[in-house]
């Protein structure tokens, strides 16, 4: 209370500092203010190094759940689109100049701006911004104009813009402290719940249905800690979109009904009474909905919870969910790290097939042209292989094996591989990124490769590798590289 007392009258100044002193809004010049408690400009840039994973959670809980046929044209443009902002992020760059102005197109200088060194990249004047702004609320409103970038970058007119960023402000005023994810404590129940799902699983496989019962319990109370520290308590910061949200309870009730299935099968007197449980909600179909409810907007309403037969039904079901999580917890880490994330939109359980099944072999390298030389590109072999039931890619060099082997993930991503899938012309390709081009959490610099191959009916083949390395630091040069590798299909 008294946090709030003290922080109402920095707003007022905030406000007349930022939004209604200046032309351009936020980013426009003036000011006239001195501040209080100062604030150096590199802890400016260390709020704003940090910023990435924020702004990402901000604006989930910002977008309105039916943004696509939203009437305002803000909710529109920020996730109306084929792309949502959240997305635009995720491919975002910060360049934070301690000693300078950012400018606009037509060079005044202002404290942010998307003219930047480099294209897809937020500019942001941690020297003018300190002279202005006070200790108490250099984060938030730092985070309010990082997101007035953000606007911008999806098309959106200044006075979008300035309004996007003046909700965002109020949005966290009206937040304390304890609504932010800590994703410290999130990795923590993530780990705990993988570590009793699989121990669920394990009994289920021994056939021991009470200790499944009780890991599974246990499990499902770490995911309640998980997904309510997912949305805070005032769901200004969601970990999760609309979409994910929803395709998680529908995960959820899964693993609900296969707890209390697996309860059923527990001889002793309360058996009768749980197995009516289970039974309660399928009123005697195979199945029933996630949702009876026909206003509900929820994408995944209509999916079936099917009806579970025997325990190897319930074992099935629960490895699937295990997998389905575990996608989950990549997309934690990476987020949270302020790396590029696997864009979670939901999706159904159903598990496509990997393409790169189709092209186990080994490729003998006869060729190789790149469009830049560095001496590294020295591989003789590529092998696409399985082991342990796990499909592996590997580079191989005439003096080494190689780089260790990438392993796919069982469903779509894992921490190695970030998207893969078929290329138009009969292909399969795949992307993987380490660190992020916005983040100081040690991960700044993003190394991030692509490689796409395909076969000829000769057994010949060519492989396609770009390698793109993006210091955290715009100033220095990017390096960028495409190198194609011609040969024999082993
Ligand atoms: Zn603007």
């Amino acid at each position: 209370m008294i946090k709030k007392l003290i922080l109402l009258p920095l707003i007022l100044i905030s406000e007349s500092l930022w939004a209604n002193g200046n032309t351009g809004g936020m980013d426009g010049g003036g000011g006239g203010t001195l501040p209080a408690y100062p604030v150096s400009a590199s802890e400016v840039r260390e709020f704003a190094e940090m910023a990435k994973s924020k702004l990402y959670y901000l604006l989930n809980g910002y977008e309105d759940p039916d943004a696509h046929l939203s009437t305002i044209p803000l909710q529109k443009k920020l996730f109306g689109g084929p792309r949502k902002a959240q997305e635009v992020l995720n491919d975002l760059r910060l360049e934070v100049r301690e000693n300078a102005p950012c400018l606009t197109s037509n060079g005044t200088e202002v404290d942010a701006s998307i003219h930047a060194l480099k294209p897809n990249t937020i500019c942001l004047s941690a020297d003018r911004i300190s002279k202005k702004i006070d200790k108490a609320m250099v984060e938030r409103e730092v985070l309010a104009l990082l997101m007035h970038e953000v606007a911008h970058f999806m098309g959106a007119d200044e006075a979008e813009a300035t309004e996007l960023q003046q909700d965002i402000a109020w949005r966290i005023m009206n937040s304390d402290s304890g609504d932010a994810i800590n994703e410290e404590k999130l990795r923590d129940e993530i780990s705990y719940f993988f570590w009793n799902l699989a121990g669920g699983i394990e009994a289920v496989e021994a056939g021991n249905f009470v200790d499944a019962n009780m890991r599974l319990d246990l499990a499902l109370f770490r995911l309640t800690t998980w997904e309510g520290e997912a949305v805070g308590k005032s769901y200004v910061y969601k970990l999760y979109g609309n979409r994910e949200s929803n395709y998680l309870s529908l995960l959820r009730i899964k693993v609900v009904k296969a707890n209390e299935y697996i309860k059923s099968l527990i001889p002793g007197p309360d058996q009768e009474k749980n197995k009516i449980r289970y039974e309660l909600p399928f009123e005697g179909r195979d199945y029933f909905l996630n949702s009876d409810d026909s206003f509900d907007t929820d994408p995944y309403a209509d999916e079936k919870i099917m009806k579970l037969k025997s325990s190897q039904d319930a074992l099935n079901l629960l490895k699937e969910l295990e997998k389905e999580y575990a996608v989950r917890q990549v997309f934690t880490q990476q987020t949270a790290f302020g790396m590029r994330a696997p864009m979670l939109n939901g999706h159904l359980t159903i598990p496509t097939q990997n393409p790169w099944e189709n092209f186990v072999g080994t490729y003998a390298v006869q060729s190789v042209q790149c469009d830049v030389e560095n001496g590294f590109n020295k591989e003789v072999e590529f092998q696409v292989y399985k082991a342990d039931d796990k499909l592996y890619f590997k580079r191989a060099t005439a003096s080494s094996s190689g780089s260790d082997a990438i392993v796919f993930g069982a469903y779509h991503v894992n921490t190695f591989v970030t998207n893969y899938g078929k290329t138009s012309d009969g292909g399969a390709f795949m992307t993987n990124e380490n660190g992020g081009s916005w983040s100081s959490r040690g991960f700044g610099d993003t190394r991030f490769s692509e490689v796409r191959l395909k076969t000829n009916s000769d057994k010949t083949f060519e492989l396609t590798q770009v390698y793109k390395y993006l210091p955290q630091d715009v100033s220095k040069t990017d390096f960028v590289q495409t190198c194609v590798y011609k040969g024999i299909v082993q």
